[in-house]
Order: structure tokens, then C-alpha cells, then sequence
């Protein structure tokens, strides 16, 4: 090889390696589905990372689920309020990893697995699942209906304060079927830490559960975040403004409201398991003459 051709050849190795070759190609075969006509699947790119939210389950909250911690409060309400069980899809760019936030309820009628099919994501290239809460439509898709585990090859990331709570608590010994064919696969984690590889922190937000997680999830160098809000809203277009509003399935609904509003006081645009499909919601902070803060939010 002559000597001008050996260097340019030698320059065609290396600047891909220089330039990170574990980059994901480009287009990623999960963009060409932005702008599908799919209605329980939608996929936004972010800077980093692409987040598809499916909607696993449909529905509506009826409104004889909630009430205020204030006793006094009375407040007209709709009869119901929309919702969804929304599982995401968070594919890393760089390591070209495939993360679930939750899974979903496992329902015959669960889209999750048809949705991920559609998305050519097989079951077997989902590495992780970072779950915000032990409860069934959160943990109900980790198993299949013969009794095993519906993610072979993914760790199953939990808050350890979560899974002591619930390990403790013979109340919620029903829930143990959901996670038993995971128990080897299990990673227990404390709050503040990245989860390697994920881009994924998770934070502490009790309430909801001991253990409710939110988890943060880098687009950018300087802090920039959108954050998977788990359950700290089941019914946006009522708790992003009355936050303090507890549906009854919050355990400490004091806690809840608390940790409602700080998460509300972060902003920033949230993904939510029950905010109703795709799931996702810019938080808007404004204060009254009198300097109260109140919220609202937009879905752009
Ligand atoms: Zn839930």
C-alpha cells in the first residue's frame, strides 16, 4: 500500500473511534415512528435520549376518588377526570440501551408488549426496568400470565425504601407474584444516585407509597431534565391545580401533597403514568397578587 493511501486508510479507522463509535446510527429505527398514527404510541426525541410513551391501559379517574386533606374544602367537580396508565420507553443514545419506567398492568388487554413489538423491541432487548412504586399497574407487567418474568434479560431497578416497605408488610404480600420471577434480576438502589448507564437518577418522593420514586432523566450538560413523575398526580387536570387533592390511593396523603408540590415548585416538563396520553406535561408556575404560587400545565 503506498504510503498516502495507508494514512488516509488509517484516518477512515480511526475517526470513528475517535468521534465515539458506540453512537447510535442515525435515523434510529424508533424515530420513524415519531408522527405515526398509532394512538397508544407516541416517541419524542430528546437530546441524549428517545422516550416513547405507550399507553398500556386507558381510562378516567372518577372523581369519588379524591378529596382535599382540608376537611372544610368544598369544591364542584366533574364526574371524572381523564387518565391513563402510560409505561415509557427510554432508549439511551450513546449505549443504545433499552430502559421501561414501570410496566404496566399485564392485563390480556395490556399494550405494552404489542406496542414494543411494533417498535421492533423484542422483550429480550429491554436491559432494565426502573420501576417508581409497587403497585400492580406499575408491576403487574414484569410477569407473563405462565409466571414468568416478561423482561428475561432486564434488571429490575426498586428504591430499597420501597421494596422494605413492601417486603414488610403482609397487607401487600399479594403483590409478591409480580416481582418473584425477577428476584434474581433485582437491584435494590438509594435516591441521588445515576443508575449507570440509564442517564436516570431517582429521587424521593414519598407519599403515593414509603418508597414512591421519581426519576430524573438528563437531556443536557448543564441540568437540564424531564422527569418520569410515577404517581404523583392520578388526575392532572384536577392536582396540578388543587394539589391538594389525594386520590385514595395515596397511603400518607399528607406526604403526598408535600411531595406533590415540591414537585411542582421544580417544574420543568414531567412524563406521568396517569397524566393522560402521551403522558406529558410542562409544568407553568404563576403567583397570585399576593405572592401564593399556583400551577398549571400545558401537554406542548
Ligand atoms: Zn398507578
Amino acid at each position: 500500500m503506498k504510503k498516502k493511501t495507508f494514512i488516509a486508510a488509517l484516518f477512515c479507522c480511526l475517526v470513528p473511534l475517535l468521534s465515539g463509535a458506540t453512537e447510535v446510527p442515525t435515523p434510529d429505527p424508533l424515530l420513524k415512528l415519531q408522527g405515526s398514527a398509532s394512538a397508544t404510541l407516541k416517541v419524542f426525541d430528546l437530546p441524549g435520549s428517545i422516550v416513547a410513551a405507550i399507553e398500556d391501559q386507558p381510562g378516567r379517574m372518577p372523581a369519588a376518588l379524591f378529596r382535599s386533606i382540608d376537611p372544610n374544602k368544598r369544591v364542584r367537580l366533574p364526574n371524572s377526570f381523564p387518565s391513563s396508565i402510560n409505561v415509557f420507553l427510554v432508549k439511551n443514545k450513546k449505549n443504545g440501551k433499552h430502559f421501561l419506567i414501570d410496566a404496566g398492568f399485564g392485563r390480556p388487554s395490556s399494550r405494552l408488549l404489542p406496542d414494543l413489538k411494533a417498535a421492533g423491541i423484542s422483550p429480550e432487548m429491554i436491559s432494565g426496568i426502573l420501576i417508581t412504586h409497587i403497585h400492580p399497574d406499575h408491576v403487574g407487567g414484569l410477569t407473563r400470565p405462565d409466571g414468568k418474568a416478561a423482561f428475561p434479560q432486564a434488571k429490575v431497578f426498586i428504591a430499597r425504601k420501597e421494596y422494605e416497605a413492601w417486603k414488610n408488610d403482609p397487607n401487600r404480600a399479594g403483590l409478591a407474584k409480580h416481582l418473584t420471577p425477577c428476584r434474581n434480576d433485582l437491584v435494590l438502589f438509594d435516591f441521588g444516585r445515576e443508575i449507570p448507564g440509564t442517564g436516570l437518577t431517582p429521587l424521593f418522593y414519598p407519599g403515593h407509597t414509603p418508597g414512591h420514586t421519581v426519576f430524573d432523566l438528563k437531556t443536557g450538560p448543564k441540568g437540564e431534565r424531564v422527569t418520569f413523575a410515577g404517581d404523583i398526580v392520578h388526575a392532572a387536570d384536577l392536582q396540578i391545580k388543587a394539589y391538594d387533592f389525594c386520590a385514595r390511593f395515596d397511603m400518607e396523603p399528607r406526604t403526598a401533597v408535600e411531595s406533590r408540590k415540591k414537585l411542582l415548585e421544580r417544574g420543568g416538563c414531567w412524563f406521568g403514568a396517569h397524566i393522560s396520553f402521551p403522558g406529558r406535561a410542562r409544568i407553568v408556575r404563576r403567583t397570585t397578587d399576593s405572592g401564593a404560587a399556583f400551577f398549571s400545565y400545558t401537554v406542548k
